[in-house]
């Protein structure tokens, strides 16, 4: 028999070690990949969960069969998607009564469902979604349902971390009698935040960010098959995850790359005027949103500037031995001008943080800049 996983790119180890378990006949009734953000959790879960479906003798997934045909487009009776919604449940008429999913949470699944399928790389949640208690209650109503139980049956769940408490206490009794000839395929990018009831009932498998040579050309087929040229720039920004590089392409990463250096030649003038009249133009911290995303860019400057300067003491040497575009060492010159990255790193945490509860964040990070400042020169 031979398995195939067209949706995945790189993982090869991963890939090697599911196909022994899968040959041996070993395959676990509960897996949990798990790995930063956007490494491919999500598409070898859709890989996986066809592998299992498909009636193929010789090859899975053939592609061919009826399961298979059913599955790629995202009708397969069998599969269950437990995945985290915003839309809430209506009150609950009394206590004991569970409410259904309401059609706003079917609407919202449905659409989940096919963006999922559709590029398993651009697949997320918003941070606030959960997975509701409706949900796990519908699933255990259709894994208890006789029907025919020889047929294998699917759970896909791509973020365990964000099931509420009551509905991780649901699924936990699953997972500890498991019905035959049902496989839950789980997915987490924050292991640390699950209950260890949870982590010592699945089969864990971890993922890995992708070799260079695997990343750009993974980065070059995602940036066509979603109709934007490749962002050579952006390319060390993703930390050899596909689906960060994906995230920054489409999302103004590009536009990031210009703020942050803007914001970083500020804060390093050591001179506040310099600073107040970046926080004054119309820069990313005026809105929370943006200045989110900025951090999050600003992190990832850091760590790339650090793992460069840990490689070769030149930056532009450095960036030219990894073959990392040239002009990258514009934006990360300011760096040099830090003293100790660590802290400053974990200042600029706090401050985008703190100013979260301001209407006019950008006066709170003047204030918080003028604080770190002294310290930092006193
Ligand atoms: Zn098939």
């Amino acid at each position: 028999m031979e398995f195939k996983f067209p949706r995945t790119f790189g993982q090869n180890e991963a890939r090697e070690s599911l196909r022994q378990t899968l040959t041996q006949g070993r395959f676990p009734h509960a897996l949990l990949v798990h790995g930063e953000p956007g490494l491919g959790q999500h598409a070898l879960l859709l890989d996986l969960a066809q592998i299992l479906a498909c009636e193929s003798k010789t090859e899975r997934a053939c592609g061919k069969c009826f399961p298979c045909k059913a599955f790629e487009s995202a009708s397969l009776e069998s599969v269950h998607y437990l995945i985290p919604l915003v839309k809430k449940e209506k009150a609950k008429d009394s206590d004991d009564e569970e409410s259904d999913l309401n059609s706003a949470q079917i609407e919202e699944l449905s659409g989940l469902i096919k963006v999922w399928h559709e590029e398993p790389y651009a697949f997320g949640v918003e941070e606030k979604a959960k997975v509701h208690v409706a949900q796990t209650s519908e699933l255990l109503g259709r894994l208890g349902y006789a029907g025919d139980r020889s047929k294998v049956r699917i759970v896909l769940i791509p973020y365990l971390e964000d099931l509420v408490p009551a509905a991780a206490n649901k699924l936990l009794k699953t997972l500890e009698e498991p019905a035959a000839n049902v496989y839950f395929l789980i997915a987490s990018d924050n292991r640390a935040a699950l209950l260890p009831t949870l982590l010592s009932r699945c089969l864990h498998l971890g993922l890995t960010p992708l070799s260079s040579a695997e990343f750009r050309e993974t980065a070059a087929t995602l940036s066509s098959r979603i109709g934007i040229p490749l962002s050579v720039r952006l390319l060390p920004f993703a930390e050899g995850s596909p689906g960060v590089y994906l995230d920054l392409l489409n999302n103004g990463g590009e536009d990031l790359l210009e703020e942050s250096a803007k914001f970083l030649a500020a804060i390093t003038a050591s001179d506040w005027r310099v600073f107040a009249d970046y926080t004054g133009q119309g820069s990313a911290v005026e809105d929370l949103e943006e200045s989110t995303r900025l951090l999050h860019f600003l992190l990832r400057c850091i760590r790339l500037y650090q793992s460069l300067k840990a490689a070769h003491s030149n930056l532009s040497q450095a960036l030219k031995n990894e073959g990392w575009d040239a002009s990258l060492s514009n934006y990360l010159t300011p760096l040099e001008h830090i003293a100790d990255l660590p802290a400053f790193a974990t200042y600029l945490q706090t401050a985008f943080q703190a100013i979260k509860g301001y209407s006019k964040p950008q006066i709170a990070l003047l204030g918080l800049f003028l604080e770190y400042d002294a310290k930092v020169h006193r």
